[in-house]
Formats: structure tokens, C-alpha cells, sequence
């Protein structure tokens, strides 16, 4: 996909306002660029957590391992927009840096998730099986997540890839579920 593509994708997620509502419009996005698709198996599933607000899977490819793939459709307020220097919900590149709402948290991790299925499709070079989990609220109690797990969205899954930025940008975070069990021993 080439380079202005990709900005494209992440600009028009940016220009959606998803401020803790409004999820369903970034999932109609997602949803039409995975749409032309369909011939190559790709399963679109539509989660509604509330009126307007709706989760998104997408799966592609096939196997019995699936990879999933998170990202949150909500963002957090712009606050008082006359602070901002730019548009929040419009995306701005000056100096080489990208300017919006989201930009960090977590619209262009989204899109380099959904940019990276829609290249291995354009290839048909998918290999294995893939879930993208979109989800709503994550800023505000991560009940799209807690939902989607609960319907069963999450099961099987080999690992999760969550594209959500932290760790100052410098490193990837890894970890895996599990249980700490202390014993205090006296001295
Ligand atoms: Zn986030």
C-alpha cells in the first residue's frame, strides 16, 4: 500500500470523533476497508456494546492458531480546543510529525494494525489466522474488552499483539497471563 494510502487511513480515523461514543463510525471505516475483501474469506463482525457504540472483529486467513490483534476506537477529549494549535480532529503534518486526537493513543496504532491486514490481503499472503479485536471504551473502564473476551472473541488465541502506545515509544512491552503467588516468610 503505498505511503499516502496508509496516512489516509489514519487521517480519516483521526477526523472521526470518538470521544468515549461515537465507536460505531471508526467501525463503519474499519468495516468498509476490510469489505472488499470478502472474497478471500474475510468475516466481519459487528459487536454493539450500546446504540453507537459498537465493537468490531475482523478475522482473516485460516488455521487453528489464531493471532489476535487490539486496538481501542475511542479516544480520550481534545479538552478545550483552543488550546490546541491544530484541529485535534483533523490530521496535521508539520515538521515530519502528525498532528491529532489520537494520533498517539491510539488511532495510528489501529491503523498500522489495519493497514498490515489489508497489505497481507492485497498479496493474499495471509498466512495462518488472524483476529482484529476493535474495541469501545477503552478510556473509560475497557468494557468493549471485557466484552468481547466474555462473548468468546478471545478464546483460543495463540497470542495478542496490542498496538497501544506506552513505554516512552522505545521498546515493545511483553508479558503473558499468569499467577503471582507470594509466600512472606518470617525473618
Ligand atoms: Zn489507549
Amino acid at each position: 500500500m503505498e505511503k499516502q494510502k496508509q496516512i489516509d487511513i489514519l487521517a480519516k480515523l483521526i477526523s472521526i470523533k470518538s470521544v468515549n461514543d461515537n465507536e460505531s463510525e471508526v467501525a463503519d471505516y474499519i468495516e468498509s476497508l476490510f469489505a472488499p475483501y470478502q472474497d478471500q474469506g474475510v468475516q466481519i463482525e459487528r459487536v454493539q456494546y450500546a446504540p453507537g457504540r459498537d465493537n468490531l472483529v475482523v478475522t482473516i486467513g485460516s488455521g487453528d492458531r489464531i493471532l489476535g490483534f487490539s486496538g481501542h476506537e475511542d479516544v480520550v477529549s481534545a479538552g478545550d480546543e483552543s488550546d490546541w494549535q491544530t484541529d485535534p480532529f483533523q490530521a496535521t503534518i508539520k515538521d515530519g510529525n502528525l498532528y491529532g486526537r489520537g494520533a498517539s493513543d491510539m488511532k495510528s496504532g489501529l491503523a498500522a494494525l489495519i493497514i498490515s491486514m489489508l497489505e497481507m490481503l492485497e498479496d493474499n499472503s495471509v498466512s495462518g489466522k488472524i483476529r482484529l479485536l476493535c474495541t469501545v471504551g477503552e478510556e473509560t473502564g475497557e468494557y468493549g474488552a471485557a466484552q468481547l473476551t466474555k462473548e468468546g472473541y478471545a478464546d483460543g488465541l495463540a497470542g495478542l499483539i496490542i498496538a497501544e502506545p506506552g513505554n516512552d515509544m522505545t521498546e515493545i512491552g511483553y508479558t503473558s497471563k499468569g499467577v503471582i503467588d507470594y509466600i512472606v516468610l518470617p525473618q
